[in-house]
């Protein structure tokens, strides 16, 4: 496989978004997902490591489904 990108390896940590309430169970992309319209805490950012260390995983609404495909790769046994 060629790689004709620098730009293939994502290694900084990306920042996203999760519901700091009982019901935060995901990460999010966006802080306007859908997903944490019934948030019944606080909104907090996050780096996606940090968000699989504590057990989230990623949001089916606001993430496209390669790179839910992507994480699961890179966190093997996170995701059940
Ligand atoms: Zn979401």
């Amino acid at each position: 496989m060629l790689l004709l990108c620098g730009c293939a390896s994502t290694k900084q940590p990306t920042s996203v978004y999760i519901c700091t309430g009982l019901k935060g169970d995901a990460f999010h992309r966006t802080p306007q997902c859908k997903g944490l319209s019934d948030c019944d805490g606080e909104l907090g950012e996050i780096t996606i490591p940090d968000a699989m260390e504590i057990g989230l995983h990623p949001c089916k609404i606001c993430f496209p489904k390669d790179s839910i495909i992507k994480f699961e790769k890179a966190y093997p046994g996170v995701m059940n």
